[in-house]
This record gives structure tokens, C-alpha cells and sequence, in this order.
């Protein structure tokens, strides 16, 4: 970070976050908090049925993340064992 922080509310993420959501999935390097593999998505282990899928880290087994459909139709992400997700 420079010496300069500006602070902003959330709204200043939208940009960003965009840009970020628009990454072909595939591609995104996911990074296993528990062994440090870091691997692009579309090598994942993923364990799935119809109320979502646990996605599973190849090298340890660990579970990075859990994606799960409401009833509503909204989608929810919880970071399990992920340390970090980057696309580029
Ligand atoms: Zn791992």
C-alpha cells in the first residue's frame, strides 16, 4: 500500500469487482490455504448435487470452497479453505 489511503465506501468496489466477475471461471487461480497449491479453477475437484457444489482442493482434499443455490435463485460463496482467488 503507498502512504496515501483514501477511504471510500463500498460502492467504489463495483468497478473492480466487475471486471474481476467477468473472468472466464475456468481460468481463476484458486490458492489452498491448508497446502498452498494454486491451481486454475478448471482443475479443481468438485463434489456437486443439486443444492451445490463443494469444491476441493486436488493436491490435499481440503475443502476451498462451498457454492450453494437458493431456493430463491440467489447464488451463495463461502470461503472455506481458499486463500485467495486472481484471475490474469
Ligand atoms: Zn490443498
Amino acid at each position: 500500500m503507498s502512504a496515501h489511503v483514501e477511504h471510500v465506501d463500498g460502492n467504489a468496489l463495483a468497478g473492480i469487482l466487475a471486471e474481476f466477475m467477468s473472468a472466464d471461471a475456468s481460468t481463476l487461480r484458486i490458492t489452498c490455504r491448508h497446502c498452498g497449491a494454486h491451481d486454475p479453477m478448471g482443475e479443481v475437484v468438485v463434489e456437486r448435487d443439486d443444492a451445490g457444489s463443494i469444491v476441493r482442493c486436488r493436491g490435499c482434499s481440503h475443502t476451498l470452497l462451498v457454492i450453494l443455490r437458493d431456493a430463491g435463485g440467489g447464488i451463495r460463496l463461502r470461503f472455506e479453505g481458499c486463500a485467495e482467488i486472481a484471475s490474469g
